[in-house]
């Protein structure tokens, strides 16, 4: 589920008349503070967040990132397009030194990478030799090896540095609470199907991109795979950043 920027601000407004960014602070900081190596790597595939954590980091982004944003959209509008064929992209707000741009207001799936074994922590892009099939049939896009392969390592290097314990019940029990702040915004059933569970990434870049151009990703793609560029995404590039969030 998409929020295109005439819907963004009157949610926006929603949560925060309503108290809801509290709330998800207070969810967040239910967790416990962690440091680890800061590699990057679990920053490869930017993870789903729900539309309230997108409307945070939005916030945070304007509040705090305004000299970025044109760069910060250049980067999850290429990411939109070529995450599939391009596996060096990273998460747009992952700055110098592997430091995250959003740390105070990153996600859930975020925070609770490295700390649980399973669930929604961290990014994983699913069955990718099925969607693999499905752009060879659909488009004849040959998605390349590197991408179809990737998986994201366990991290063990995750060290909890304020005394607390975490545990995989803890994160449950917290993205629980999160999908109870997103149901004051979307219909419960649509949340139940994690309709509005898309990374953020996504979120962001559909936030400012047209409906003509979100059709041509396949093309986009296509283009980029024979020739290492695309004409049809610097234009798009271009026009998203001229967007005044
Ligand atoms: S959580 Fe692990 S994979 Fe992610 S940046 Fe830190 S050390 Fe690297
Ligand atoms: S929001 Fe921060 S922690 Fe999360 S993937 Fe992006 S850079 Fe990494």
């Amino acid at each position: 589920m998409l929020l295109s920027l005439d819907k963004l601000y009157p949610q926006l407004s929603y949560a925060q008349k309503n108290g809801l960014f509290e709330g998800l602070n207070s969810i967040y900081s239910g967790l416990p503070e962690t440091a680890c190596d800061r590699c990057g790597t679990c920053c490869t595939v930017p993870p789903p967040a729900y539309i309230i954590e997108y409307l945070n980091m939005f916030r945070y982004m304007k509040e705090n990132l305004s000299d970025l944003i044109p760069s910060l959209l250049e980067k999850a509008v290429r990411f939109y397009f070529l995450e599939l064929v391009d596996i060096n992209l990273k998460c747009p707000f992952l700055g110098e030194e592997n430091l995250c741009l959003v740390y105070p207001v990153r996600p859930l799936s975020c925070r609770g990478y490295g700390l649980a074994k399973k669930g929604n922590f961290g990014g994983d892009r699913g069955e990718m030799e099925e969607l693999a099939r499905r752009y060879k049939e659909k488009y004849g896009i040959i998605l390349p090896a590197e991408v179809v392969g990737f998986k994201l390592p366990e991290c063990g290097k995750v060290r909890v540095v304020d005394g607390r314990k975490a545990s995989a019940e803890l994160l449950e029990v917290a993205v629980s609470y999160v999908a109870q702040l997103e149901s004051r915004l979307f219909p419960v059933e649509l949340v139940d199907k994690e309709y509005t569970f898309v990374p953020f990434v996504t979120h962001l870049a559909l936030t400012v991109l047209s409906e003509g151009a979100r059709i041509r990703r396949p093309k986009v793609m296509k283009e980029y795979l024979e020739t290492g560029g695309s004409a049809m995404l610097n234009g798009f590039i271009e026009k998203a950043k001229q967007v005044s969030l």
